[in-house]
């Protein structure tokens, strides 16, 4: 099935897989060159859209400043040291195909980083799918991954839709979608403008901020794309000029909330009010260091707590913390301080899970 499934391949796919496991299944992509990403303009079909103005994206609400300019931190910068290379624990379970789940069966499986593997009911659907080596336009430069992919690529269960934040190179990876694409064929939900970076023979199902779509397996389930306070670009062109946000899974009785990369804001609130308290909020926790940088732009642990609460999510799931150092907090130091922020707010641990990569809960 997968061989016939290669041999019709139009499209190039990734070939380069620099690190397998014993059983030799990728947990690890070559990163995808794409310097072209970093200087060229894109061109985008103009549409009104309330919170653009001269072709790019802005909040409809104030930014908070920051304190420090990124050339004045990139000189000063001080950021603690990463492990070069962490092995991730061995884990008992791989997922797998459910066809006959209940859609209110969850499981939800922390792959790395931004990526999730959520399985609701018989559907798999995957987040921010991250397995290439870098965060980067290029395979020879860039934030390199600490630790692998707790999945393997192949033992992922087929996937029917990826759920895309934003086009940042830590979530938007044309390596793993290229391969997923040519296994699955799955379309893509994101924002406005981000198929402009994504191979044109792949389906991207645009969205702006609270526009929902029914999901195309199965009209009893609708997908939101939500706002989020943080930017996008790819390189010194395009800044703000695709949309970011992130994703709400909307079942008959349920809301599974994914929140991309995100400052804290007021629009957990409102994503509460708007769809319902989530049964699940996947959150990010890291790459908050220095606040005076980040603070806009990335919740530190006591943010998500804030955002766990105003969501009212019956729990939270962390994310976005300890694969590639973007900042400077120490690896371990986003869970350190959330647990630390979830004692300050008498919150029980077990409301906010922190698997490990290749650990899956029951939500
Ligand atoms: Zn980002
Ligand atoms: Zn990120």
């Amino acid at each position: 099935m997968l061989k016939s499934a290669l041999s019709n391949l139009t499209l190039e796919t990734p070939t380069a897989f620099t690190i397998n496991n014993a059983s030799k299944k990728t947990i690890v992509l070559e990163t995808t060159t794409s310097l072209k990403d970093t200087w060229l303009t894109p061109v985008f079909k103009p549409s009104v859209v309330a919170h653009r103005s001269a072709n790019r994206f802005r909040h409809p609400w104030p930014i908070p400043k920051r304190g420090m300019t990124v050339a004045e931190w990139l000189i000063n910068r001080r950021k603690a040291e990463w492990p070069t290379w962490e092995e991730n624990s061995p884990v008992e379970k791989l997922p797998h195909a459910r066809p006959d789940a209940s859609i209110n069966d969850w499981k939800i499986w922390f792959v790395g980083h931004a990526t999730v593997l959520v399985q609701i009911g018989p559907y798999n659907f995957l987040t921010d799918p991250v397995w290439a080596m870098r965060a980067s336009p290029a395979a020879f430069a860039g934030p390199k991954r600490v630790r692998p992919a707790g999945i393997a690529l192949e033992d992922l269960p087929t996937i029917d839709a990826i759920l895309l934040s934003h086009n940042h190179y830590d979530h938007l990876d044309k390596a793993s979608l290229s391969w997923l694409y040519a296994r699955d064929r799955m379309p893509i939900y994101s924002g406005l403008g981000n198929g402009h970076y994504i191979d044109a023979h792949m389906r991207v199902i645009e969205l702006d901020w609270w526009e929902s779509i029914y999901f195309h397996k199965d009209d009893r389930i609708k997908i939101v794309f939500t706002p989020a306070q943080h930017f996008s670009g790819r390189g010194i062109k395009d800044t703000n000029m695709a949309l970011w946000g992130g994703l709400s899974i909307l079942t008959p009785d349920d809301h599974l909330f994914f929140a991309g990369d995100t400052g804290y804001a007021h629009h957990f609130s409102e994503i509460r009010e708007r769809l319902g308290a989530p049964r699940l909020a996947l959150l990010p926790i890291g790459a908050y260091e220095p606040r005076a940088v980040m603070h806009a732009m990335h919740m530190n642990p006591t943010d998500a707590v804030q955002a766990h609460q105003d969501l009212q999510a019956t729990k939270s799931f962390a994310i976005h913390h300890r694969t590639f150092q973007l900042t400077d907090e120490a690896m371990n130091q986003p869970l350190l301080d959330l647990a630390k922020a979830l004692n300050r707010a008498r919150l029980p641990a077990h409301s906010f899970a922190t698997p490990s990569e290749g650990e899956m809960i029951s939500a």
